[in-house]
């Protein structure tokens, strides 16, 4: 394996040394949520014990040193994603509300009767639906970018489903329920020939390698804190100032205005447009605490770990007979999605958890996945850079004995 101390990474994350059902607990269901480390769990606690007050209003001591970390947060998520600048970068509950924010933004602004939003197959709800209720409401249609029986974007169809009615292109970075890694980088060049924006679900690239909003040239970027070692509440949608600043206000109210009246409002400029009334204060410090614990990580290396890991649970699920692997795509991250034959998947969990291993099972919110693979569910094996090869093992041991169970 490649030089990563997993060993010395796995005392950073207190949660991970606990028994679960008399066993040591083997965490593989990071695509859900990821663990936090102490450092981050130190960070809010402090901020919570010594520090808290509301932001942006107060001329007081605590106000000041509140807003003071809450912005120095929104400078690390700045450099983290190498946006041009911090301002950029709005503050959300996760990546379900920054694509609502996105969808109901730009899409009551932009997107009008007859217009088009191409969204893939292989996308998680949160980013289909709100897309659909827009286009519900401004009578456009959501197009479905098709893919491939290894769960790969088919991208010659892509192409050419873009067309002058295109208004918006959404595409996961990294699929959450197939692990596949899609070329967004050419997906977002492809789009802005015929003009058009691309907003690139985050949520499942960012805990797996580094990125770079300003060298994909996306124009939206939005992902969750809790999947990136953060914790909940927190959460990022990243645009492009051009857009923002042409963008209505998603929520109203205080903390966002620059003069409000009877007669009418006018908005204050971004981020603080964006972020109406009181904001997840700890949860946006925490995520610029879990930034700093990537950050003094080697961050490649995690990645070349992780992506070893995969490979090798590949292999061994792949050796056991009347094992499937759902999503065989070239190009994976983090990500093992599985059937066995005549087992459903929410039995495999079960048996599993009396094993102290948690996995995920059920349609990981991509419904339109399952229905193209023709299966209800699948058992779902999500990977971070605190997993093991003695952890795979256990894993294909105890789905073994499963198929023994139920033999
Ligand atoms: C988890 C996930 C989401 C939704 O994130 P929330 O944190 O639940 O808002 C969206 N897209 C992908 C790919 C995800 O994995």
């Amino acid at each position: 394996m490649s030089n990563w101390d997993v060993e010395k990474i796995r005392k950073d994350f207190p949660v991970l040394s606990q028994s679960v059902n008399g066993k040591p607990l083997v965490y593989l269901d990071n695509g859900a949520s990821s663990q936090v480390p102490q450092s981050v769990i130190d960070r809010t606690s402090k901020y919570l014990s010594e520090e808290h007050s509301n932001i942006h209003r107060g001329v007081h001591y605590l106000s000041q040193h509140a807003t003071n970390a809450y912005e120095a947060a929104r400078e690390k998520v700045k450099r983290f994603i190498n946006a041009k600048e911090a301002k950029e970068c709005i503050f959300v509950r996760g990546c379900t509300e920054g694509v609502n924010l996105v969808a109901y933004s730009y899409g009551r602004k932009f997107i009008g009767e007859g217009d088009e939003i191409l969204v893939s197959q292989m996308e998680h709800h949160s980013n289909i639906i709100p897309w659909q209720v827009v286009a519900e409401e401004v009578g456009a249609r959501v197009v479905m970018i098709p893919m491939n029986e290894r769960g790969e974007l088919i991208i010659d169809e892509y192409e050419n489903l873009l067309n002058e009615r295109t208004k918006m292109v959404a595409i996961s970075h990294v699929s959450n329920s197939l692990g596949t890694v899609n070329p967004v980088k050419q997906i977002i060049a492809t789009a802005h020939k015929f003009g058009v924006p691309v907003l690139v679900d985050a949520a499942q690239s960012v805990p797996h390698f580094p990125v770079d909003v300003q060298d994909l040239d996306a124009d939206f970027f939005v992902f969750s804190g809790h999947k990136m070692f953060a914790p909940t509440g927190s959460g990022v949608m990243y645009g492009k100032r051009e857009w923002l600043e042409r963008m209505p206000p998603y929520q109203t109210g205080g903390g966002m205005i620059r003069n409000v009246s009877f007669e009418g409002t006018t908005f204050a400029p971004i981020p603080d447009k964006f972020e109406a009334g009181t904001p997840a204060i700890a949860a946006g410090i925490g995520l610029g605490a879990a930034i700093d614990y990537i950050n003094a990580l080697d961050f490649n290396a995690a990645a070349a770990y992780e992506h070893e890991l995969l490979d090798y649970a590949t292999e061994r699920l792949a050796d056991i007979p009347g094992v499937k692997i759902v999503g065989t795509a070239a190009n994976k991250a983090s990500v093992l999605s599985f059937t066995i034959e005549g087992i459903h998947p929410h039995d495999i969990g079960t048996i599993l958890d009396q094993q102290g291993i948690a996995i995920r099972a059920g349609h990981h919110c991509a419904q339109p996945v399952m229905q193209f693979f023709d299966v209800p569910a699948t058992a779902r094996a999500s990977f971070a850079f605190y997993n093991t090869r003695e952890e795979v093992d256990k894993l294909a041991d105890a789905i073994q004995k499963v198929i023994e169970v139920f033999a």
